[in-house]
This record gives C-alpha cells, structure tokens and sequence, in this order.
C-alpha cells in the first residue's frame, strides 16, 4: 500500500472561515467562557457540546450522532468543528452540505462513503533509521583526506556528526553527496539522512556548530554504510480517504473521475492492509467529525444509508446541522418530521439549539474575523458591520469585511472605516432582504460596482 506519497484531501477552503475557532472555550467545569478558543456567546450550545466531546471520549457515542438546529449564521460549523479540534488537534474533521449526495455521476452512497472515510483518520507510526549530522564547512581537502572516501569530490561540504565527545566528519557516500546537492544543503544547515533511502532532508541551522567545528582537532570516522546513528520516529497522518486516492489506479477512459476509479475492491484492499497495520501496532485509527450541514436535503434511501453506518465499528462522529424545523422527509411523498429527519434516526441523534446572537457577541466575533484575516478596522466601522450583521446574518457581515478592507485601500488607508462599511453596504453589495424588495436601483448598483472593480484593480 502506498502510504509515503499520500497526499492529504482536506477540504481546507470550507474550513478556511472558521480559522479562529480553536475549541469549544469551557473551562474545567465545562461552563462556557463568555469568550475563549475562538469562540463567543452561545454559552449553552457550547456546554452541550462540551458534554458530546465527554461521551464521546468514554466512548458513549457508538451509534449515536449529533443534531446541531439553529438559524443561520449561528455557529453550527463553529461548534461542529471545535468538538473536533476538542478531540485532538489532528482529528480530521470533513465538512460536507447534505445536497453533495446527488450527482448524475456518482451514487448518493457512494458521495457518503467517499466523506465517512475522509473523516477517519490512521496514524502511522514508522521508525526510521537515520543519520543525524550537521553541515560543516571544510577547507577542500585535495588528496589527503584520511577518510580515505570522497573529500575530493565533496569540495566544501561535509556532514559533521555531533556525538558526546565532539564533532566528526563523516565518510560520504556519493550517493548521498548528490542528495545533499539535490537538496541545496547549505553550510550550516541541520540534516539528517534516512538511512534506508539515502533522502536528505533539512531540518533546520546551526550556524554556531559550522564555525565552532575545527577540523584539524578532528578525528576521521568512516561511517560504513548502513551505520545507524539514530532511530527516529515519524508520525504520519492521513485518512482512509488519502489511502484510497493515494492507492486508486487508473481505469481507462476519459475523464479524470474515471481514471483513478475508487472501487469497493481497493477500500476492501484497504481496509485489510489497515487492520495489519492496526495488529502489528505500526498504526492506530484516529475517528474524526464528519458533519453534514443541512441534514434536511438528505432523502429517505441516505438516511437508511446512514442508520446503518452509524452502527458501523470505525463509523466517525457524525454531526448534522440544519436551520429548518418541521419538513417533509425528502424522497417521501408527504411524511412530516421534526428537521426532514425521520423520527427512527432522530431518536439516535442529541439535538444542540443554537440561537440568534446579540449586537455585542456580533461585534466580538467580527473583531475576531478582523484579526484572523490581518485587517484593522476602526470602533465605528466594527459598530457599523454589528448592526448590519443584527439586520441581516452574520454571515453577510463577516463577509463584507474583504470589499471594506479594498475599499480602505483604494482609499490609501490600512483601517477600516465606516465610510468605508456604508460604501460597500449600500453602494456595491445587497443583503438578501435589500435584494428582493428592490430598494436599490440595479442600476446604481451596476455602475457602483464597476467603479469598485476598476479601483481594485488599479491597485
Ligand atoms: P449556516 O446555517 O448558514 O451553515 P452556521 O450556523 O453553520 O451557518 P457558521 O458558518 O458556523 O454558522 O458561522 C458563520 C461565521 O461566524 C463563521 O465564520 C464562524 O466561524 C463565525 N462564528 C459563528 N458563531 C461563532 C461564535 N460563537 N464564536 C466565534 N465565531 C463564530
């Protein structure tokens, strides 16, 4: 099984908003501190959540998911992916919207499948055998080199071995010699090289080490190959989903969905490989958060998908979210349920209520925004985008701080200023309400809009 090469999926850019969120901020009580981890206000959404990391970590939630219901804009990505970072920060966490399941190309359960492993994680513990050194200057030693080996062709780079008594010139491979050359190891550079491949990697600098080394005092010690001089752990985490892609072979055909084909067959493959792994102690299964937002969008043949994968014993933790109350059940003709889940699966879920925010939570988690995305805003402007976040979503006001920000530019100004806010809230953007009641004349908002492109550009 390929493991080295994996490359990791993660949906990063959907995570990307939530980047201040670092945990769920109780204290060790597990009451809510007003704000803390990232997070602001919604105290008893969070305490909740705070009680789901503790069932979860007794291992109390096996076939049980969550619910998070609350209107829009009220944290339930937040919450979901604090419980996560609570879990450990390497704990994967796989964001999806309940509407994903339904392509022409790919099965509902499939699109499920692809997401339950991306949210389970395996870490990999492998102990490699390497060769710990510094690289030391060295005046070019011509012919003498008493190492006998490769001075000559190492000109002025050698590998340095710091031990208890000193330092020590090694014996260079030259294999190892174009490693280094690949590498671009400069003097002074820490390295280290495995020694079952040869690969150098830098690790870091050690000027210090380079012009203290006195090669005259040093003895030469030839290091034959194969010589380990450190084993050294190395912790790889991926998820079942970066094994599939990572080990998936091309198939034939034209598109590039067709050519790296996950079958049942390989994750079967997988899985064994896996549980070997998991035998022999190289590797242990890290269960992340797979949340589904907007549950409601889920039809009845998924949900009997999930009910079953949900008993499964390496099943993530599962999180659903939705902003609806009573709906049909999607694929039913007529079934009225509490959220469009049927009532079998809702009986398994702990529901979380997350409520509007006031202006000054709005205003808090919007200078927390300010900060994360290295933007400066003034006290009014941050007044300003509160009470357009309390109108509309707080999801609109966070997002209009970027535009605010170009606008301040163009302006030749780092701050943000109200100004600044009016302008882009009513010159150039419209919240949802603003946009259908025709308040604005379209094509004021036309041309405001594309003055505003022509200022960015020109900066
Ligand atoms: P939707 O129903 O539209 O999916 P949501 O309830 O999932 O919305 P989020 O996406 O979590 O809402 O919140 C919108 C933005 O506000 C995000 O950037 C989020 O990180 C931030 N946010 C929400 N609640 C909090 C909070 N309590 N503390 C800090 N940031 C928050």
């Amino acid at each position: 099984m390929k493991v080295e090469e994996v490359k990791s999926t993660v949906k990063t850019q959907r995570i990307s908003a939530h980047s201040h969120v670092k945990g769920l901020g109780l204290d060790e009580s597990g009451y809510a501190i007003s704000l803390a981890a990232g997070l602001v206000g919604q105290e008893a959404a969070r305490e909740a959540a705070g009680i789901v990391v503790d069932m979860i970590r007794s291992k109390k939630m096996a076939g049980r998911a969550v619910l998070l219901a609350g209107p829009p804009g009220t944290g339930k990505t937040a919450i979901a992916l604090a419980i996560a970072q609570e879990l450990g920060n390497k704990v994967p966490f796989c964001p999806m919207v309940g509407s994903e399941v339904y392509s022409t190309e790919i099965k509902k359960t499939e699109v499920l499948m692809e997401n339950f492993r991306r949210a389970i994680g395996l870490r990999i513990r492998e102990t490699k055998e390497v060769y710990e050194g510094e690289v030391c200057e060295l005046t070019p030693v011509e012919t003498e080199n008493p190492a006998g080996g490769y001075g000559k062709t190492v000109s002025h780079v050698i590998i340095g071995l710091r031990t208890a008594k000193g330092s020590k010139q090694l014996k260079l491979d030259p294999s190892i010699y174009e490693a280094l050359q690949k590498e671009k190891v400069e003097v002074g550079d820490v390295i280290y090289i495995e020694a079952n491949s040869g690969a150098v990697k830098r690790q870091g600098r050690s000027d210090a080490f380079a012009t203290e080394f006195d090669l005259e005092a040093e003895e030469y010690v030839p290091l034959p190959k194969g010589d380990v001089h450190k084993k050294k752990e190395v912790v790889q985490d991926v998820t079942l989903h970066d094994l599939d892609v990572a080990n998936a072979k091309p198939q034939g055909g034209q598109d590039v969905l067709s050519m790296m084909k996950i079958t049942d067959k390989l994750r079967r493959e997988i899985n064994k490989v896996v549980d070997k792994y998991i035998d022999q102690g190289i590797a242990e299964l890290v269960p992340g958060v797979l949340f589904i937002d907007e549950v409601h969008m889920l039809d009845i043949e998924t949900f009997t998908y999930l009910h079953r994968a949900l008993e499964s014993a390496i099943a993530p933790i599962v999180i659903f979210a939705t902003n609806r109350g009573r709906c049909v059940i999607r694929g039913t003709d007529d079934i009225i349920s509490p959220h469009g889940v049927p009532l079998d699966l809702l009986d398994r879920l702990v529901i979380i209520r997350t409520l509007p925010y006031g202006r000054t939570d709005l205003e808090q988690i919007l200078k927390l925004r300010v900060t994360v995305e290295g933007l400066e805003i003034n006290p009014d402007a941050l007044t300003a985008l509160g009470e357009v976040g309390s109108r509309s979503t707080l999801r609109y006001a966070v997002q209009l701080l970027t535009p605010a920000s170009l606008i301040a530019k163009t302006n030749g100004r780092n701050i943000i200023t109200k100004a600044d806010v009016d302008e882009i809230e009513f010159g150039i953007s419209l919240d949802k309400g603003r946009s259908i009641s025709g308040k604005c004349n379209s094509l004021y908002f036309r041309l405001n809009l594309d003055e505003f492109l022509c200022r960015i550009r020109s900066l």
